[in-house]
């Protein structure tokens, strides 16, 4: 069976992608766990030059993997060129880590104790369609890092970064089933990696529906998973905020990605003594998001993945939505949607409440803190959110009372590489990226060595 890969911004066929059946997947399993033994025992160092190997050939082919993003998910070629920049940054990044792969000793009576940190075998990652360069790496680097053989899935919608990506790592000198690639589909590829006994953890990036799935599945066999879910996340624009540059801003909080992001702000709070004020100075700001071909230079945003996902992104604009105000999107063919701004009157309104991922933010306004905190936290996703206040203190009370994982203050950033990202409440579990990302593809072994003669 194959998969017709779509460019979304022209609806033109972009290449017919075969999916690995449950028997290819299965031997793809089998061939990655013969892999093990030797793949562990590369000396760190020569595991270090692999990746850092891998993360030169991903560098020089950068611009054809960012320009192969645009046909396929419909990326605005700045973010496509940073994802591919984020990829190799990742894998160099743990490049360092098998060297640094250090125990512990323990002072005990009587000998000595040592923990080691062993890799925990085959592990799969099962990645979604909105970034796909930037999420795989987050969960193979670390994997290949820690001396795991490693089986990705690419969303069906875009496997084709990801096929390039093997090939690069073959390129680097990465064994073959070291590191593969197998596109398919989730009920197939994705749940054989929860099933098969011989996959050690599961990585899972996607919705919280299929992630609760993932989840109990992998309890059968306790089997080790990481989940990041989805987001529903807050803007709070406090009274003494730089109104101007929050407003300006807030846009690109939301809208960039066309809001397929999972750390969209896509529920902006503000003060209700500058309510007004900020929405006069957001809608300019709105309105003058350049939404256009995502090949050209200047587009900030391109169009949604697919047919299907504009039909269910515009059923929360229905025609007695309470629009604000919309910017632009072009005619003809391409999943297109304009940035939509709701204000809806209920804060249990379905807009408020469930994750749209597409460009539809809602404008809600609160009385002080503890009421921005209380709305903020009022929803069952708690991945990311940003605070503009000129008030340090408050930006570090907001900052603790705010149940999210990824916070920015007068900011809307939510991804470095070396720092922790990850859900609380139903956008996760687990942390990816920053300096402790490896430990989650390693158990530790406790031995203790008897010095009594
Ligand atoms: P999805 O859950 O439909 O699919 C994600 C992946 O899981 C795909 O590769 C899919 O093929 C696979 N899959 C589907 N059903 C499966 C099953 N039964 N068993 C195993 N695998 C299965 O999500 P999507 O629509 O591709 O992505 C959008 C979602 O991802 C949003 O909810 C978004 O918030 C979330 N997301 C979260 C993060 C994060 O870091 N927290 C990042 C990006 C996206």
């Amino acid at each position: 069976m194959s998969f017709d890969v779509i460019n979304p911004a022209t609806e033109e066929l972009v290449r017919s992608v075969e999916l690995a059946t449950l028997a290819e997947t299965d031997a793809a399993i089998a061939r990655a766990q013969a892999a093990l033994p030797a793949w562990r025992a590369v000396a760190p160092g020569d595991r270090a030059r692999l990746l850092r190997r891998f993360a030169e050939a991903i560098d020089a082919d950068r611009e054809y993997l960012a320009q192969l993003e645009v046909t396929n998910s419909g990326h605005t070629i700045g973010n496509a060129r940073w994802e591919a920049g984020n990829a190799r940054d990742v894998v160099q990044y743990y490049a360092a880590a098998p060297e640094r792969l250090f125990g512990r000793q323990i002072p005990v009576a009587g000998g000595v104790n040592v923990t080691f940190s062993e890799p925990l075998g085959v592990v799969g990652v099962i990645v979604p369609w909105n970034f796909p360069m930037p999420i795989a790496a987050w969960g193979f680097a670390p994997a290949l890092a820690a001396g795991n053989t490693v089986l990705v899935k690419p969303a069906e919608l875009t496997p084709l970064t990801a096929l390039r990506l093997a090939e690069l790592a073959r390129q680097a000198g990465i064994p073959e089933d070291v590191f593969q690639v197998l596109p398919g589909k989730g009920s197939v590829v994705g749940q054989r990696f929860v099933t098969h006994p011989a996959v050690r953890k599961v990585v899972f990036t996607g919705s919280t529906t299929v992630g609760k799935q993932i989840m109990s599945g992998c309890a059968d066999q306790v089997k080790r998973v990481t989940l990041e879910l989805g987001g529903k996340s807050a803007n709070l624009v406090f009274a003494d905020a730089d109104l101007e540059k929050a407003a300006a801003t807030a846009p690109y909080g939301v809208f960039d990605n066309a809001g397929q992001d999972c750390c969209a702000r896509s529920r902006i709070l503000v003060q209700r003594s500058v309510y007004d004020r900020f929405m006069e100075l957001l809608e300019p700001a709105v309105k003058g998001v350049k939404v256009g071909d995502p090949g050209s230079e200047d587009s900030e945003m391109g169009p949604l993945i697919s047919a299907a996902h504009k039909e269910k992104v515009a059923s929360y604009v229905p025609e007695d939505a309470p629009v604000a105000f919309r910017g632009t999107a072009p005619d003809g063919p391409g999943f297109w949607f304009p940035p939509t701004v709701l204000t809806p009157s209920s804060t249990q309104d379905r807009s408020v409440v469930e994750e749209i991922f597409g460009p539809v933010v809602v404008v809600l306004p609160f009385e002080d803190e503890a009421d921005a905190v209380r709305i903020a936290n009022d929803s069952e996703y708690g991945l990311s959110g940003s605070i503009w206040t000129r008030d340090v203190a408050r930006a570090l009370r907001v900052s603790r009372g705010v149940e999210a994982g990824n916070l920015s203050v007068n900011s809307h950033s939510s991804v470095r590489y070396w720092t922790p990202f990850g859900g609380f409440k139903q956008s996760g579990l687990g942390r990816e990226l920053g300096p402790d990302a490896v430990a989650a593809f390693t158990e530790t072994k406790n031995v203790f060595i008897s010095t009594e003669e």
